[in-house]
């Protein structure tokens, strides 16, 4: 079986930035699920949708057709054959993905998409669920924590980096609504799963994050990511 590394955890923990440079120690691939529930929310925005309206939301799969590529090792989402890029990123998108993420329908659309890429492939993969529900079997499970207040910083960082126009009140606001979502939603709630180790962010950098990551993946499979 190919090597699974589950990282789930709410938005702005570092899961991406960590995920990343994991996979590329590792050298597997790192896969953003994340991405795939944004590309699913800028559709139904596309198509001036209500992304809360869940029988609305399901007519408008069959139409979506996903596929993830990797262009210099950077994931990808096509949308219907066309590359989503930044516009999934928005602020709006974040509202968007965390609303149709709560749809039964939606996730289970979702399912083979992730499941066929692991099977494939090692990865390293990021989102709510992957521990919980999507690789259950996964070789190492983190769940990806830290204050609100610094994910909220630190997505701002991002965010500002990308060009897109927001403040660090909008960015906290957003983010503690969607963390709201995420983790009551009934299905599939952004929780740790009971095997997952859980790993606090708050105050640590990017380096001293990996290396605490790299420490448990090593204890858990004899894999050193050292190189
Ligand atoms: O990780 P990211 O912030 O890009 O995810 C956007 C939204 O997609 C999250 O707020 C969450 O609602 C949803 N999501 C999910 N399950 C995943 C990944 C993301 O429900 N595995």
């Amino acid at each position: 079986m190919n090597i699974q590394i589950a990282i789930d955890g709410p938005s702005g923990a570092g899961k991406s930035t960590v995920a990343k440079a994991l996979a590329k120690k590792l050298g597997i691939i790192y896969v953003d699920t994340g991405a795939l529930y944004r590309t699913v929310g800028y559709y139904v925005w596309q198509h001036e949708t209500d992304p809360g309206d869940a029988q609305a939301v399901e007519k408008l799969l069959p139409g979506i057709h996903l596929e993830i590529r990797y262009e210099n090792g950077v994931q990808e989402v096509y949308l219907n054959g066309e590359a989503t890029g930044n516009r999934i990123r928005t602020p709006e998108m974040s509202m968007y993905a965390s609303a149709v993420s709560a749809i039964p329908a939606v996730r289970t659309f979702l399912l083979d998409t992730q499941r066929e890429i692991a099977r494939k492939n090692g990865v390293v993969m990021d989102g709510r669920d992957i521990g919980t529900v999507i690789l259950p079997d996964a070789n190492v499970k983190i769940f990806l924590t830290a204050s609100d207040t610094c994910r909220a910083e630190r997505r701002f960082l991002e965010l500002r980096e990308k060009g897109i126009q927001t403040t660090m009140e909008e960015v906290l606001s957003d983010m503690r609504r969607r963390d709201r979502n995420d983790s009551t939603r009934t299905i599939a709630p952004a929780v740790a799963a009971a095997d997952a180790t859980v790993v606090d962010s708050t105050g640590m950098s990017v380096e001293e994050c990996v290396a605490a990551i790299a420490a448990i993946v090593a204890a858990k499979t004899g894999i050193s990511c050292d190189a």
